[in-house]
């Protein structure tokens, strides 16, 4: 086939369409505001979804199994991790959370974005296996005091719950260098705009475009024509 066809047949919009989803990693201590910086995402960019969690946790007064988490006994936990039905697994606060693979394979395949409310210790077992797909963010409270004050505002957790999250985050807060970016939310619109905007920066990255060499090899062949 000539060069200049293949220009002809490979457009910029189909070259888009053809590239990989990314995995976002939003992690952050509890009380840093990443949930609502993932609930904006959600809401606003329609290619990116949630990956949901199966988790061992009791849910909350206000989280819907199926929606926030898939709630799931001990004994189904191990059994999906014996099965090889988990991308990550981990342990935080006595409880056990993981990514159900399939999902994220699927979406990944069809180039869509998946966006990841997870843990340290997942994001590293994502490194590990899939370090091309992932972005990963760390998001910061602007200081303790105003992070102990979102998690007291929550009122959803007892004293000592809260306690037991502000040890882990002294563990998690020392990791911040082994992520892509950090982001302090300081004003939740600000680290929403920081946070957009690394994933459309992202999204542009070449790596993550294969079919885009095509679409240049096309335009250089129609190019050359023009020149004689
Ligand atoms: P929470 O109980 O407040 O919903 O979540 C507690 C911690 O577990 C948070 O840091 C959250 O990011 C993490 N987490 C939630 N789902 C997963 C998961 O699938 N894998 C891992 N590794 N951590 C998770």
């Amino acid at each position: 086939m000539p060069d200049a066809t293949k220009g002809a047949m490979m457009t910029s919009a189909s070259a888009e369409a053809q590239r990989r989803g990314l995995m976002l990693v939003l992690s952050s201590p509890s009380g840093a505001g990443k949930s609502t910086i993932a609930r904006l995402l959600l809401e606003k960019e329609d290619t990116i979804e949630l990956s949901i969690s199966v988790t061992t946790r009791p849910r909350r007064s206000s989280e819907i199994d199926g929606v926030h988490y898939h709630f799931v006994s001990p004994e189904r936990f191990d059994q999906m991790r014996e099965r090889g039905e988990l991308l990550e697994w981990a342990e935080v606060h006595g409880n056990f959370y993981a990514t159900p693979r399939d999902p994220v394979e699927t979406a990944l395949k069809a180039g869509r974005d998946v966006l990841f409310d997870i843990d340290i210790q997942g994001t590293f077992q994502l490194y590990e296996r899939m370090r091309e797909d992932v972005v990963s963010v760390f998001i910061l409270p602007p200081s303790i005091a105003e992070m102990k004050s979102r998690l007291h505002r929550r009122a959803e957790d007892t004293e000592e719950v809260i306690l037991r999250r502000l040890k882990t985050a002294v563990g998690e807060m020392r990791h911040w260098a082994e992520y892509d970016y950090v982001v302090v939310n300081d004003d939740l619109g600000r680290a929403y705009e920081g946070v957009r905007a690394i994933l459309r920066a992202e999204r542009l990255k070449q790596s993550r475009s294969p079919a885009i060499g095509g679409f240049i090899d096309g335009m250089l062949a129609d190019l050359r024509q023009e020149l004689g």
